[in-house]
């Protein structure tokens, strides 16, 4: 799958030309005078997702509260039909997904149906290389189980660098340990983890296994049945391109389906009987089941057209794309990046199979200030402190010639010191 690069123009050009996604970046808004390599922190807006949003705000305007049964997807079942459409990005059955609430709430609601410490089995495993979130609401889960965070919570790797090993994860498996919630790729290095490996290993050890799929749904697929993975999460902003605002989703293997929903609400009712409004909570024996609310309908509305054009793409070609744009841009560091003045590093493991959608670059000085002349450069990645650049080539509407202008552009901050000018202050959102 790796094709052999050279630093030149024309090879990115070339690139470009035998791209077969190529055509799908003319669907994307993409911010004048911008090149967007964020996508995995905020994917862009495309005509589908405009389009699906607007048809629903007519809906609204014309038919009032018709629109739950009566919409072109009737808003009573668009959280389900949601669910349908992302069940083969995750390799489940449509019923085993549902879009649903926000990626921590989910994480809530799962770990604490299926979070019960007895019997000397209290402990969770995840990762000091989480993103934050996934990490408070664990702690929040064990404390409301009465227990303490400190004493239950085991967070790998010990010494808090990435690559994280799979081996060492699996190392900290034991009876002691009751679940697992794991990232599919960490947020920083945006290393892959092998979830088949780890899912198989604490099936072993009789450990329910979880992951959050933030960073690699739409990026990477998933075969969540086939590898028995027990529930997953993740959100529709990033890679998937649903806009601010759109609905986290949730996996639940069908093996659990007649578990008790721990976070209980009125739109996990079985839904032939939901408005029958009985005091006693049928819940659906489906990942609908662990609804809670009326579902956010703007949000998901965007969020329908943004899927429509990740399954028109096909996440086979999506991810054949994205090793290739990160192969390349791996490469274009090492040449053109890797030497003094320079001295970027890559913070991502080199191996295509240990790899997400995006790249780390490491600047162990300047990195801070090398992303605002970035940014006033018109190049839109992001940082996460002290010292890393991520950049998230997306297949569906970044190119290779972005990649290589993104190169040029970085040597050009570095060779006529233009960093310098700015204040070292962190920004709100850095
Ligand atoms: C983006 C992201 C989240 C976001 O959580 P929200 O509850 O949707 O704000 C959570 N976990 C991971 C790993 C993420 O990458």
């Amino acid at each position: 799958m790796e094709r052999r690069f050279d630093t030149s123009e024309r090879c990115a050009r070339g690139l470009d030309r035998d791209d077969p996604l190529s055509p799908f970046r003319d669907r994307f808004y993409i911010p004048a005078g911008t090149i967007y390599v964020d996508g995995n922190s905020l994917g862009l807006l495309s005509r589908d997702a405009e389009r699906s949003l607007q048809r629903v705000v007519h809906e609204w305007r014309t038919k009032g509260i018709k629109g739950w049964l009566d919409g072109e997807v009737p808003w009573f079942h668009l959280a389900e039909r949601l669910g349908e459409m992302a069940a083969p990005l995750v390799g489940a059955e449509p019923a085993e997904v549902v879009a649903t609430g926000t990626t921590t709430f989910n994480i809530h609601s799962l770990v604490s149906t299926f979070y019960h410490p007895r019997n000397g089995r209290t402990k969770i495993i995840a990762s000091s290389l989480d993103f934050p979130t996934d990490i408070y609401a664990l702690k929040s889960q064990i404390a409301l189980s009465g227990l303490k965070p400190d004493e239950e919570l085991l967070l790998v790797p010990l010494d808090g660098h990435s690559p994280l090993e799979e081996s060492a994860i699996i190392d900290s498996m034991s009876g002691k340990v009751a679940l697992i919630l794991l990232p599919s790729v960490l947020y920083r290095s945006g290393q892959l983890l092998d979830m088949e490996a780890l899912t198989e290993a604490a099936h072993r050890y009789g450990i329910i296994i979880g992951f959050d799929c933030s960073h690699s749904i739409g990026a990477v697929p998933h075969y969540f049945d086939r590898w028995g993975v027990d529930f997953a999460v993740w959100c529709s902003y990033k890679y998937l391109n649903g806009g601010p605002g759109s609905p986290a989703f949730l996996y639940l293997n069908k093996r659990h389906f007649d578990r008790y929903p721990a976070l209980a609400g009125w739109f996990g009712c079985i839904k032939e009987r939901q408005f029958d409004m009985n005091l006693a909570f049928e819940h659906a024996p489906s990942a609908g089941g662990w609804q809670v609310s009326s579902p956010g309908i703007l949000g998901a509305a965007a969020a329908q057209g943004a899927l429509e054009i990740t399954l028109e793409a096909g996440i086979g070609r999506i991810r054949e794309k994205s090793l290739t744009m990160t192969g390349y841009l791996i490469f274009l560091a090492d040449a053109l990046l890797g030497p003094e003045p320079y001295a970027f590093s890559i913070g991502t493991p080199r191996e295509a199979a240990r790899r997400g959608g995006h790249v780390a670059l490491v600047h162990e000085r300047e990195a801070m200030r090398i992303k605002e002349a970035l940014i006033e450069r018109g190049v839109i990645p992001d940082y996460r402190p002290p010292d890393i650049i991520r950049i998230a080539p997306i297949p569906l509407y970044n190119t290779y010639h972005e990649l290589w202008r993104l190169a040029v552009v970085l040597r050009e901050i570095v060779d006529t010191g233009a960093f310098e000018k700015y204040d070292v202050k962190r920004r709100l959102i850095p």
